[in-house]
């Protein structure tokens, strides 16, 4: 299947993982919108919001539980939003969900896709590491 998502999965295209397991990969948005900006999928193929089945929804949940803790942590976040897009709005057919931390002082949501504010994810992924 030609899924970007599906490929990371894979190990055919690379990607800055910050968690796994059986059921979940999570890894570092490659164009963030704010530091930080995460992606949790699951390591099946699912499509979107309708497709994903219950236990695989749970998964991802309780994946983003301790990704929350993990971003404040290591990055001194001030909140984190949490999307899921369907439809229209989804550029990756392959089922998502958005961490996106935002900052007091910038990365607020006032400044958010002020792009000069925004750090190489490589420079993120070595404070989650
Ligand atoms: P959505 O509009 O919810 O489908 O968002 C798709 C997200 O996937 C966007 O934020 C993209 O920057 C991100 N993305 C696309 N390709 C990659 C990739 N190879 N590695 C990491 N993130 C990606
Ligand atoms: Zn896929």
């Amino acid at each position: 299947m030609d899924c970007i998502f599906c490929k990371i999965i894979n190990g055919d295209i690379p990607a800055l993982k910050v968690y796994e397991d059986d059921l979940v990969l999570a890894f570092l948005d490659i164009n963030p919108d704010t530091n930080g900006h995460t992606l949790i999928i699951p390591k099946k193929h699912f499509t979107d919001l309708d497709d994903i089945d219950l236990n695989t929804l749970t998964a991802i949940n309780e994946v983003s539980k301790k990704l929350k803790k993990l971003l404040e942590e290591k990055l001194g976040c001030d909140g984190i939003s949490l999307l899921q897009n369907n439809g229209l709005v989804q550029e990756v057919k392959h089922y998502h969900l958005h961490l996106k931390p935002c900052y007091k002082d910038k990365n607020s949501i006032e400044t958010i896709k002020h792009h000069e504010l925004i750090s190489d994810p490589k420079e993120i992924y070595k404070k989650l590491k």
